[in-house]
């Protein structure tokens, strides 16, 4: 069987989770997380209210030791959207941190709050004399038990944990494209993935990331809180997202940055100004970009200020992490790299055969097929069963292949492909190639029925700040002379703000509505 943390067991004193300035040791961690876990035996499944907080990392850990399945709820969640997420999954309780105000629907359930479980439970083993100092959801430095007393440390002992197909986690889509779907994920796509990511970026215990991300979601929980604890290394986590946080974060020891394409977006714009965050960024082991495309002009930007190359990763919550750009590999700016260890993937034409060749040109559908795959969509077994063509897994993304075996992703199917005179033409690079003018800050993509070019492209733009604004013909041409004429944009929206989700995933879907 597969220990899931084998430095939780270990309890050691060396620090796992650090949220503002409030830190547990892995020793600390079991010391609450283990009792909680006791606490939710005999629960079928639990939600977890993710605020980002040290209350949401220990629930969900306290969760997988007890072997019940933990949803993550995103705080922000609309109320349809969560009445939704809570019938399907029908938890029958709900981990918080102390004071959350929760929306009716949660607030129905049966409660329990973190801090105040595990603090009761640290009191009774220090009225014990058994060790546990105090609960580490106090704030302030540890105590540790040889600080005073003679008494050895004593590692709580860890529940039996269940086997590697048990469900571990149930996380709902982004909703980029529809409904949120509950994805049943199995303990072995978790623990693959993230030894996955061990060989891929050189992971070790001596990492420590710095992580701003929301933590209901698979880039921020599995891979940015289960990821640290489970190479015994630790995480930091800003509680909000900006520029200066981050260049504290890496200044203080942190060696790893993973964030979505808005957040390296701000950092790009910044970091020639700031010469902190320059040195900061340019002194970090691995600069990790997930969850959408990173515009190339980010990439630029970031590496012309700092010297380092961000890496990018490709993932879905179905599959957890399939693709990354090494960190011991070439830098193959512009694509997700190359499959993960164990993890298979195939390009197929519309009619679901294989596309032929490595040439970085010819389009296909990615299938996956690997330990990294969820179980089922909860409650869905109709959508679960036209998700897979045998044993892959159709993931609605396409993409090309090249001769080194890189990846690049030409963008989602129902989405950013686009079929117009006769062409299939990805939205990503004329995205990328609005984003190469200067008065552009963002730009979105789509198409649009129309009757002779079958669709026609469209642009959505967002000016930089203070820019005078392009004529919609010049951006057009722009576009046309940097691609192809084919690829010019028929109509250019300018608008304020592109709709997005809490990912900041671009929510096309909105656009033209
Ligand atoms: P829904 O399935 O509800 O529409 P979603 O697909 O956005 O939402 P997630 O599972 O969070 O939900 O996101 C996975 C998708 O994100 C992938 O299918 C892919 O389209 C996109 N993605 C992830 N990483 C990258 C990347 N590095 N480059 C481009 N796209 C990416
Ligand atoms: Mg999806």
């Amino acid at each position: 069987m597969n220990v899931f943390f084998p430095a939780l067991r270990d309890g050691s004193s060396a620090p796992a989770l650090r949220f503002g300035d409030r830190t547990l040791s892995y020793r600390q961690l079991a010391a609450v997380a283990v009792p909680l876990a006791e606490r939710l035996g005999g629960r079928t499944r639990v939600a977890v209210w993710a605020t980002p907080t040290l209350e949401t990392s220990v629930a969900v850990v306290a969760a997988l030791l007890a072997g019940v399945p933990a949803i993550p709820v995103n705080p922000k969640i609309g109320a349809s959207e969560l009445a939704h997420i809570v019938a399907d999954s029908s938890p029958d309780l709900v981990l918080t941190e102390p004071g959350a105000v929760l929306p009716d629907t949660l607030a129905a359930l049966p409660r329990l709050d973190v801090r105040t479980a595990t603090a009761e439970q640290a009191s009774l083993q220090e009225a014990d004399g058994r060790g546990i100092a105090e609960s580490g959801l106090t704030d302030g430095p540890e105590r540790t038990p040889e600080s005073g007393a003679s008494a050895p440390p004593k590692v709580p002992v860890l529940p039996h944990e269940p086997g590697d197909e048990a469900p571990a986690l149930i996380v709902y889509t982004s909703g980029t494209t529809g409904p949120p779907k509950g994805v049943v994920l199995p303990r072995r796509a978790v623990t693959h993935t993230l030894d996955a990511l061990e060989d891929a970026w050189q992971w070790t215990a001596d990492d420590v990331l710095v992580h701003a991300l929301p933590l209901f979601h698979v880039h921020g929980l599995i891979l940015g809180v289960l990821g640290p604890l489970r190479r015994g290394g630790s995480l930091h986590h800003l509680g909000r997202f900006t520029a200066e946080g981050v260049t504290r974060g890496l200044s203080d020891g942190g060696t790893m940055l993973f964030g979505v394409p808005t957040m390296y977006h701000r950092l790009a714009m910044e970091v020639d100004d700031d010469p902190a965050l320059a040195a900061a960024l340019g002194a970090a082991r691995l600069l990790v970009s997930g969850s959408a495309a990173l515009p190339l002009t980010d990439h630029e930007r970031i590496t012309a200020a700092c010297g380092r190359r961000v890496i990018e990763r490709y993932g879905m919550s179905e599959t957890l992490m399939n693709t990354s750009v090494r960190a011991d590999g070439p830098p193959a700016t512009g694509s997700v790299g190359v499959p993960l260890p164990g993890v298979y993937l195939r390009l197929v034409d519309e009619a679901g055969q294989d596309v032929a060749g490595s040439d970085g040109e010819t389009v296909g559908e990615i299938q996956v097929r690997g330990p990294n795959l969820f179980v089922e969509y909860l409650n869905r077994p109709d959508a679960t069963a036209e998700a897979f063509d045998g044993g892959w897994f159709r993931t609605g993304d396409v993409a090309v292949r090249d001769a080194e075996g890189n990846y690049r992703i030409v963008g989602r199917k129902a989405t950013d492909l686009i079929k117009s005179g006769g062409y299939k033409i990805g939205a990503g690079e004329i995205e990328n190639a609005l984003l190469a003018h200067p008065a552009v800050a963002e730009a979105a993509v789509t198409g649009e029925p129309d009757d002779d070019l079958g669709e026609r492209i469209v642009a959505w733009v967002v000016m930089a700040p203070d820019a005078a604004r392009p004529s919609a013909d010049e951006l057009s041409d722009h576009v046309a002379r940097q691609l192809a004429p084919h690829k010019r944009p028929r109509t250019v929206h300018f608008l304020n703000a592109l709709p997005r989700n809490d990912m900041g995933k671009v929510l096309k879907r909105q656009l033209g509505t």
